[in-house]
């Protein structure tokens, strides 16, 4: 058996890992490298191995940085199977055809560029079709549901609590030449308790390999309310200075909670007076 991690290795985004067992080859997320343009494109351009000899994709959750090199990975040969919960099948629809649309795009504003310097145009790492192409390869998996998906390989997901439909990984492998079992979890990106919209991450149970997400890995996260009350706080300090509050946020999963957030609070009625003044400057 043998693992190769060809991404979001000592660094953020990008997250694919390759398992090879019993002469399969089994990828573990197909995400998107998400760095400056010149080296990110010819990265997600291309592939440290031949895409056709894939054998199918666990997909932990549907943030493009752990999907979105999947519609290129399609369009280069590959065919099997993407293993995923049915909340993140659902989720990627939207967000691959998203991605497209971006790539499309992003080629257009890079290709106007490349003519001014007299360089010939190059082409999207993906378009919208190609997108489209790769979600009847989909195939959900219900949490906790163990489903064989190659020669000594089960597949079992667990709830992360990231975002909506994300999950852990649990693979029960035998490999049939030792004869030996082992049992790698692969956390995906891993959420917190408390959440209000999602529900707390599930345990692990015992594994003999571990793959873990560590992007906040040096850090002590607060508690939820504690969180909430600085929300608050900031809120209706800048209300009463009339200024604005502008939140930069990932768009599927912190937007939610921001917004639902903002929500509860105002229920509380604790700055109802401020949000009014919001809405009546911004109407
Ligand atoms: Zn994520």
């Amino acid at each position: 058996m043998r693992i190769t991690f060809d991404g979001a290795a000592g660094e953020v985004t990008g997250s694919m890992h390759l398992l090879e067992v019993n002469g399969q080859r089994i990828l573990l997320d197909c995400g998107l490298y998400q760095g400056r343009r010149a080296d990110t494109y010819e990265r997600n351009l291309n592939f440290p191995w031949e895409p056709a000899s894939i054998d199918c994709v666990v997909l932990s959750h549907a943030h493009i940085d752990h999907t979105g090199k999947l519609p290129n990975l399609v369009k280069q040969g590959f065919g099997g199977n993407v293993w995923c919960t049915a909340a993140t099948r659902n989720l990627s629809a939207y967000m691959l055809m998203d991605s497209g649309y971006i790539q499309e795009k992003d080629v257009e504003y890079l290709n106007r560029r490349r003519a001014r310097r007299g360089e010939p145009p190059v082409a999207p790492i993906y378009t919208r079709d190609d997108a489209r192409d790769t979600l009847p390869l989909f195939v959900s998996v219900g949490e906790g549901r163990p489903v064989p998906i190659a020669n000594g390989v089960t597949l079992t997901f667990r709830n992360a609590g990231h975002i909506l439909g994300s999950a852990f990984v649990e693979l029960e492998i035998e490999e049939f030449s030792s004869g030996k079992r082992r049992r790698l979890v692969f956390s995906g990106d891993l959420g917190r308790d408390e959440i209000a919209l999602l529900r707390s991450p599930a345990a692990a149970r015992e594994a003999d390999l571990l793959i873990m997400e560590s992007t906040y890995g040096a850090r002590l996260h607060g508690r939820y309310e504690t969180a909430l009350r600085r929300l608050r706080e900031v809120v209706c300090e800048t209300a009463r200075r009339r200024g604005k509050v502008i939140i930069p946020s990932f768009a599927v999963g912190r937007t939610q909670e921001i917004v639902f957030a903002l929500n509860q609070l105002d229920a509380r009625g604790i700055f109802r007076r401020s949000l009014c003044l919001w809405t009546a400057r911004w109407r």
